[in-house]
């Protein structure tokens, strides 16, 4: 729905540059991108292949991959060269690292400059990322700022990491160096988000936002969900990654929910169910769950609602692409965009509704090739004439 005409859906994003990861906009207008980051041992070349693989078919934009020795940046190479999404490299604590993943293929470096040491190390660093095309990450963390600024402010808080960000910063733009993101993390809520807005109002280089170390799946989804959360609703926030001690498709999943929960990204099937009471009149839960679980491959944005109930059925229905509301007798009744469609007996639900999505993304599919051929055929005589 248009937030023209529900404007208390309206997020209005900060201004800022924008720098390309690879082929992936990050800033500016770009739709905020999703980034997870493989565990594998780097060296196991197919292990961390595998991954990217499996986060680039659950909707992630960019992969970060460790890179803590040479041998790792040797791998590299052969993972950058077979990517399906463009990899940044994590550099920690030595810049040779950093040059040879940007020679390896490396879309982005995570390197913060501060760290690398000399002028001229800086500067090698500088060149190898204009070489290669890479744009870079300044990533300041809570758990490991400089000891200057802990001793100036005594503990990490917002104004630490701020400066901490910006002294990174101002190295690269020293060098005229201007393709960098920047993340200021922690692992506490509050500290994050008053870091991040107050960054957000000191620079105009695009965000990486990520609320660090949250935990594991459900704690972890939650707490990043509402420091994140906070964060995009406010408009800050070009790029994300949802930190989880879980597989790395786990973080892709929940970046999206929260993405789709605030309207900045449409992708796969939203399901809208109820939680089920004594009025069900099919098995909700169990239902949801085989549902969202067939429906997972399908990448089209697409709604479902599923309700046990006419008390709030024919409601969800009216909003969503395709809906199913339990009804009596053992039979339930079918909505098609808003509209009271057909109705179907108990056993068939499931079957019923993945098929109904599924020739509804096909549909859609159809639709986009075609608009794409009629909008080429439209350009090639401007091409031709040109
Ligand atoms: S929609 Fe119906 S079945 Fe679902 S929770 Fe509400 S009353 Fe219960």
């Amino acid at each position: 729905m248009s937030s023209a005409y529900r404007p208390y859906r309206s997020i209005d994003r900060r201004l800022c540059r924008q720098i390309m990861v690879g082929n992936v906009p990050v800033g500016g207008d770009a739709p905020i991108s999703v980034q997870t980051m493989t565990n594998s041992l780097t060296t196991d070349i197919a292990a961390t292949r595998a991954q990217i693989d499996a986060a680039a078919e659950a909707g992630a934009d960019i992969v970060r991959v460790s890179c803590p020795d040479e041998a790792s940046t040797v791998a590299l190479k052969e993972i950058c060269a077979g990517s399906p999404v463009p990899i940044v490299a994590d550099i920690h604590f030595h810049y040779r690292r950093a040059i040879e993943a940007a020679a390896a293929g490396a879309a982005c470096l995570r390197i913060n400059p501060g760290n690398i040491g000399k002028q001229d190390r800086v500067r090698e660093v500088i060149k190898a990322a204009r070489d290669h095309g890479c744009s870079m990450r300044i990533g300041v963390n809570a758990g490991s700022l400089e000891k200057h600024l802990l001793d100036k402010y005594a503990e990490p808080c917002p104004e630490a990491l701020v400066e901490s960000a910006l002294d990174h910063a101002r190295i690269l733009q020293d060098n005229d160096f201007h393709e960098f993101k920047i993340s200021v993390k922690a692992s506490d809520v509050f500290l994050a988000v008053a870091a991040y807005q107050q960054l957000a109002d000191a620079i105009d280089c695009p965000l990486h936002i990520g609320i660090t170390e949250a935990g594991g799946l459900r704690a972890g989804t939650i707490k990043s969900a509402i420091g994140l959360g906070n964060l995009l609703w406010a408009g800050i926030g070009d790029t994300i990654r949802v930190s989880l001690s879980a597989d790395p498709t786990e973080e892709v999943k929940a970046a999206y929910e929260m993405l789709k929960s605030l309207g900045l990204r449409r992708r796969g099937v939203t399901v809208i169910s109820c939680p089920s009471c004594a009025r069900q009149q099919f098995d909700v839960i169990k239902t949801v769950e085989v549902i969202e679980d067939r429906l997972a491959h399908i990448d089209l944005p697409i709604s479902v609602s599923i309700i046990g109930c006419v008390v709030n059925g024919p409601g969800e229905a009216r909003e969503t692409d395709i809906g199913l509301t339990g009804g009596g007798k053992d039979t339930h009744q079918i909505y098609v965009s808003g509209m009271a469609d057909h109705r179907l007996s108990n056993g068939d639900i499931v079957e019923h509704v993945v098929e109904m999505v599924e020739a509804k993304a096909e549909a859609i599919r159809v639709a986009q090739k075609a608009e794409a051929a009629e909008t080429a055929d439209k350009e090639l005589p401007k091409k031709m004439k040109a």
